[in-house]
């Protein structure tokens, strides 16, 4: 903005108040749009990643793997029989398990991968620059802290599938090789980590 001179005091000062009451009208919208955008990619209970998050993420660190061929291994885990602790416990505890699983997950995979809440009771991991063989010590090294964690002082464990980006895989395919290895591990007795075919 600008003033003509002579100055006068008044005007002056109305143009300054309004200028800085714009600034803080610009600064107000710009926190509520990052709130929002924050909201929009996490999952609202267990602050987790969410679903959307996480796919649009994965089919830019695929693309990445493969321009720079590197590996990517990617990890869905399933907790299991948690429809038991809502009968048992309610949905209430139910929740705070969900919690509790999220926080160690995003503890201990830390920097070296994503992690998400796909929905319900299940957890995606992509874990870029990570073979099959390094992913699947992390899945069984995750496998052990919450079968360890019993939270709410529950016993609570959960079930791995991983599968490493083949040449050419989609996201799709990926996916579905590590969730398939996941039912596999559900069938085989729960409680472990199955690296895919
Ligand atoms: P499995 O070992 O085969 O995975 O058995 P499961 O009981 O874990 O799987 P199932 O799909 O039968 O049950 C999942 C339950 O998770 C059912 C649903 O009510 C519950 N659930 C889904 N989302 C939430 C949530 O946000 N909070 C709570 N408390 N429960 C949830
Ligand atoms: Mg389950
Ligand atoms: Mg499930």
């Amino acid at each position: 903005d600008f003033v003509l001179k002579p100055v006068v005091p008044e005007e002056f000062q109305v143009r300054v108040s309004n200028l800085i009451q714009l600034r803080h009208a610009l600064d107000y919208l710009e926190d509520q749009h990052r709130i929002l955008y924050d909201m929009a990619m996490h999952d609202r209970l267990t602050s987790a990643y969410n679903r959307h998050y996480i796919n649009e993420r994965t089919q830019v660190l695929i693309r990445e793997a493969k321009e720079a061929c590197s590996p990517l291994s990617l990890i869905v885990l399933d907790i299991d029989h948690f429809k038991r602790v809502n009968d048992n416990y309610g949905h209430s505890m139910g929740d705070a398990v969900l919690v509790a699983v999220a926080t160690v997950l995003s503890e201990h995979i830390g920097k070296s991968g994503v992690v998400a809440r796909m929905g319900g009771e299940e957890f995606m991991v992509v874990l870029p620059g990570i073979d099959e063989f390094t992913g699947s010590g992390i899945a069984e090294k995750t496998r052990e802290i919450i079968e360890d964690l019993e939270p709410c002082g529950l016993s609570v464990t959960a079930s791995f599938g991983i599968a490493q980006l083949r040449p050419e895989e989609s996201y799709e395919s990926l996916f579905g090789r590590a969730d398939s290895a996941m039912y596999e591990a559900k069938r085989a007795g729960r409680n472990q980590v199955v690296s895919a075919e």
